[in-house]
């Protein structure tokens, strides 16, 4: 049973006998009450994004120009663009660049090109989290 159904039961319960001042308390602690569990999910969704942000954070590795992630498997992941991270904290998986430029990534966000030294392929280097 929650704060606020108890609160509602003793106040149905008092209601019969009580005074109208104890009746108006009762419903000052029920909204009180409804308060601090909408306050409470709000904590918890904030949570929830923190501990999202914390996690990606903890994955996320700087090769010097690129971004990458690191999965559950130990596999890297990405990469993603420097600039969208660094500047709106966005993780912007780059396109193979090859088809269109004459570099290997671009990002389809902001357009920024990276060079020809990286890997295409995810197996041609799995050591940067080691
Ligand atoms: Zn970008």
């Amino acid at each position: 049973m929650s704060v606020i159904e108890t609160a509602k039961d003793i106040y149905d319960l008092v209601k019969k006998g009580a005074t109208i001042e104890l009746q108006e308390r009762l419903m000052k602690l029920r909204e009180e009450a409804l308060a601090l569990q909408e306050e409470n999910l709000s904590f918890r969704t904030k949570l929830s994004e923190l501990e999202a942000k914390l996690q990606l954070r903890d994955s996320l590795t700087f090769d010097g120009a690129l971004y990458w992630t690191q999965n559950a498997d130990k596999t890297k992941e990405g990469p993603f663009c420097q600039k969208c991270r660094d500047g709106k904290g966005l993780l912007v998986r780059l396109q193979n660049g090859r088809d269109r430029t004459s570099t290997d990534w671009v990002c389809i966000e902001c357009h920024t090109t990276y060079g020809r030294s990286y890997p295409q392929s995810l197996s041609d280097d799995n050591d940067l989290f080691q």
